[in-house]
């Protein structure tokens, strides 16, 4: 029986556990942290041997294959000696695309993932198929394949999952952006990041799809200087294409065979830049799929949007108080803030990623009438903006920032959180500062 070891007992690796169980492999999983309880359960259920709070040298090298949780960096020195010993380390992705012959669409990018997965899994249904979507998002993809084998995946992909990829080969990938990011995990260089991010077209052949985001100097500058096997098909906001996904006065035109016109963009259900270009995607995703079109205008029209993505709380006393709390880097602000239509009081702050909020300076000064600081250390942000800006406030909880928003905020303005910063200074993730900012506005 040959022996699979999974390193991190989290949603993918406790997905890998029960799926190699079930292929017949010898399965051992171990996680040096305490594994959480409902994935203990799982394990215990299966019969899934375990162990947690150390990683058994001995034990982990008698592998014939490891997977690595997505989370586990790969300059620690248990992965640096299993590749020593030169046996296999790949990831849950991986791992699953060998038991399953559905059709995958691969999405990454540094923003608008879990946007696009959502809209293209939305559109699918819609259409009848029969699809499912997991990767990065709600279930894994290894305990979907291992309990409901269907024919279409939409999967979330972080650079994470494609690093541990080495013949996955979705049939349509779809590149959102590339903006420097995570990149603590690519010794600081942003050329690493972006070639992770188009690892995802490495094993495509010119029966695939890459469908990015024409206008994104990073991904096109990689393009010209590297080979890819797949139909390109790009969309952009600036251009009309020769092949792919435009906008004409105003309308969303596909060009692939034949040309036409999808919808206007004034009924798409999500506002701003960023998310039409998401639609783009989308909608150029469920083309090559043979999606009607007119379902795929109806999907896009009623697509009810993603929590904590410039999600509308409340309307109070004419303030708009919206929750972006998923914006963790500044590019996701910049279309946030690009997207506002009135005066602004802005929410940002938290832990900063080594930013440069200098890309932010036009809107900021176009948009917003207040700063309110929502961090520990806000030193940068203080002292890039109180020049521009007549009133920057420092707080240190979601409700206090929200009070202090409702006391500035005048009827027609709207109030933003986003904070283009990760949360772990006062919060335990992004999900809990934007639930409990949307707390403190239900409770005003
Ligand atoms: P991801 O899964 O890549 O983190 P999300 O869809 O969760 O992406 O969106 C993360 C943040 O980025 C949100 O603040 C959202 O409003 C913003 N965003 C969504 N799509 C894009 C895009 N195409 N470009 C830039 N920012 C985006």
């Amino acid at each position: 029986m040959e022996k699979l070891v999974v390193l991190g007992a989290g949603e993918s690796g406790v997905g890998t556990a029960i799926l190699g169980k079930q292929k017949g492999y010898n399965v051992f999983v171990s996680d040096k942290g305490t594994i959480a309880k409902k994935y203990k359960k799982v394990l215990l259920n299966n019969n899934i041997s375990f162990e947690e709070g150390n990683h058994t040298e001995a034990k982990i090298f008698e592998a014939d294959i490891v997977m690595k949780s997505p989370g586990i960096p790969d300059a620690i020195s248990l992965i640096i000696a299993l590749r020593k010993k030169e046996i296999p380390v790949i990831s849950e992705i991986e791992f699953a695309s060998k038991y399953t012959n559905g059709v995958i669409v691969g999405i990454t990018g540094s923003n608008g993932k879990t946007t696009t997965t959502m809209l293209v899994n939305h559109i699918l249904k819609k259409g009848n198929f029969n699809v499912s979507m997991g990767g990065n998002i709600g279930d894994s993809f290894a305990q979907q394949v291992a309990e409901k084998n269907v024919e279409n995946y939409v999967l979330e992909l972080s650079s994470f999952q494609l690093d541990g990829i080495e013949t996955f080969a979705p049939h349509i990938a779809i590149i959102t952006n590339i903006t420097p990011d995570h990149l603590d995990r690519y010794d600081y260089k942003f050329e690493n990041y972006i070639s992770s991010k188009f690892r995802i077209t490495k094993n495509q052949t010119a029966h695939d799809f890459l469908i990015y985001d024409y206008d994104d100097e990073v991904i096109s500058s990689w393009l010209k200087n590297n080979k890819v096997n797949a139909t390109l098909v790009p969309f952009s906001l600036k251009n009309e294409l020769e092949q792919g996904v435009y906008l004409k006065d105003n309308n969303i035109i596909i060009k692939y065979k034949t040309t036409y016109k999808i919808m206007g963009i004034s009924t798409l259900a999500l506002k701003g830049k960023h998310n039409t270009k998401n639609a783009m995607a989308a909608a150029m995703a469920a083309s090559l799929l043979k999606v009607r079109k007119k379902t795929i205008r109806e999907s896009l029209e009623d697509f009810e949007g993603v929590e904590h993505r410039l999600e509308q709380v409340l309307k109070i006393n004419g303030v708009q108080y919206i929750n972006d709390s998923k914006a963790t880097n500044v590019n996701a602000t910049f279309y946030a803030l690009d997207s506002m239509q009135s005066p602004t009081v802005w929410i940002v702050g938290g832990v900063d990623k080594g930013n440069d909020y200098l890309d932010l300076m036009p809107l900021v000064r176009e948009k917003v009438k207040a700063i309110i600081c929502l961090g520990i250390d806000n030193q940068k942000i203080v002292q890039t903006f109180y020049n521009v800006v007549d009133l920057v406030v420092e707080t240190v909880g979601a409700e206090e920032a929200v009070k202090v928003a409702y006391k500035i905020a005048e009827k027609g303005d709207s109030v933003l959180l986003s904070p283009a910063c990760a949360s772990f200074d006062l919060f335990e993730n992004y999900e809990d500062r934007g639930n409990k900012f949307k707390q403190a506005v239900r409770e005003l």
